[in-house]
């Protein structure tokens, strides 16, 4: 077979089959295919598409690349969740130990973030001591005796997406709904999942913002996965404000803490992280149906059994026994912290989340470039939501910095990112489901 021959036929709108899917995929592995003939056929499938057999084939293929991880020595179902990014997104840290506190195994191998979405890993990184990357049999342990480990990846998964993705990253073909389903898919099925439930966002901080595409995006996502043989279901979920009222890694972590102890509960997040819980506790066969679903993550939280396990799977990886307890004495924030005055009365009519994730960025709570070091301690809290009535003056959120010049410049993006008007719009948590 000859990489140019498969360029040319996707080039000219045919499909591929399986072997000349699997042909090229081997050849990304092993650097036998160029970059340049990477970047062509990701261009090529950019403008012609692919075919469900083909995005299943090219799931298969880069999944297959590397390690693919296998739990059947554990006696329960392993799960996951996949959020496609946004800002205050802080759910997998209140998801991952209700779902094993209901019985679920959840291996979470999370990543960091880049630009203005936020990362799981990084907001565990502001526990001290907490490793997120442990080796394979510590991971393998703690997902063993609590029933979830968040970490960043041990194992080497899909490395064929690694460089498919580094290449699109630089020719303009990251948004192709077929590639980036194939991208996200190869590494989470390399898990080694029995089930997968989707979090795409959609709206102003959402990496598609249209609505239209995110839907897309979301079938795309649950045909595919079924089409390779995992129980998966999306969630469409907003994005058009912070999902937590906290936004930077350590706040993050504390409201995570708090929603867990019940002291504070962000309602959308609740709507979404417990939507979520539910439905992959269905897929995960462990309750008939989603209503029940929701009972069962209601009771999670309520009893304390989730927060139990939290606790246990840090101290587990290495952070203080006593973190959820005494968690201000373990979190480091900024000391300079400054309320943000709303420029003048109204409603919030729209935020421009985004740029509340910029703002971050700028603190120096997010990154640019992937090997950029970032500061855990920084953030906005207390974010102002959709629909709330605010009075000139009145806190649109409080930042958290180190000095004068910080505080000045995410005023200004957190003051241009809010628009107050004379209307009071409802805020949205879960679109709807999709399933396979
Ligand atoms: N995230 C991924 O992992 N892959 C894509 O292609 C886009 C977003």
């Amino acid at each position: 077979m000859l990489a140019q021959e498969i360029i040319r036929k996707k080039r000219d709108g045919g499909c591929l089959g399986k072997d000349e899917i699997q042909f090229f995929v081997d050849g990304i592995t092993s650097g036998a295919v160029s970059e340049g003939q990477i970047s062509a056929l990701a261009m090529a499938v950019y403008f012609q598409g692919m075919e469900l057999d083909e995005r299943v084939a090219l799931t298969l293929a880069m999944r297959d690349s590397g390690a693919v991880l296998d739990w059947s020595e554990l006696n329960g179902p392993v799960v996951d969740k996949h959020s496609t990014g946004g800002v205050g997104d802080n759910v997998s840290l209140m998801l991952a130990p209700a779902l094993a506190a209901c019985g679920a195994y959840v291996p979470m191998i999370s990543g960091r973030g880049l630009g203005h979405t936020g990362g799981t890993l990084d907001k565990f990184d502001s526990i001290p001591g907490y490793v997120t990357q442990p080796d394979n049999a510590l991971f393998r342990k703690v997902t063993k005796e609590v029933g979830c480990a968040i970490i960043g990846q041990t194992a080497n998964l899909a490395p064929a997406d690694k460089r498919f993705y580094g290449i699109r990253d630089v020719t303009a073909t990251v948004e192709s709904i077929h590639l980036i389903t194939a991208s996200i898919l190869s590494k989470k099925l390399a898990a080694g999942l029995d089930g997968l439930v989707l979090d795409v966002k959609s709206g102003s901080g959402a990496f598609m913002p249209s609505h239209e595409d995110s839907q897309k995006l979301a079938k795309s996502l649950v045909t595919v996965a079924n089409g390779a043989g995992v129980e998966t279901s999306a969630l469409l979920t907003d994005m058009n404000e912070p999902l937590a009222t906290a936004a930077g890694n350590a706040i993050e972590m504390k409201n995570a803490v708090k929603f867990l102890t019940g002291a504070h509960i962000d309602p959308r997040n609740w709507q979404i992280t417990v939507a979520l819980g539910a439905e992959m506790l269905r897929i995960a066969k462990l309750v008939e149906t989603a209503e029940e679903g929701v009972q069962k993550m209601q009771e999670a939280y309520r009893s304390g059994a989730a927060t139990e396990k939290f606790s246990a799977m840090v101290t587990a990886l290495g952070g203080p026994a006593d973190f959820v307890e005494n968690m201000d004495k373990h979190l480091s924030l900024a000391p300079k912290v400054v309320d943000i005055p709303a420029p003048k009365a109204g409603f919030v009519e729209a935020i421009d989340t985004r740029q509340l994730g910029i703002a971050i960025v700028e603190l120096g709570g997010g990154r640019r470039k992937a090997s950029d070091a970032i500061d855990h301690s920084v953030g906005l809290d207390k974010l102002a939501g959709i629909g709330q009535r605010l009075e000139k003056g009145q806190p649109l959120a409080k930042v958290y910095a180190h000095n004068d010049e910080q505080v000045a410049r995410a005023s200004a993006l957190v003051q241009q990112a809010y628009q107050i008007g004379e209307q009071q719009i409802a805020s949205h948590a879960v679109y709807e489901t999709i399933t396979g």
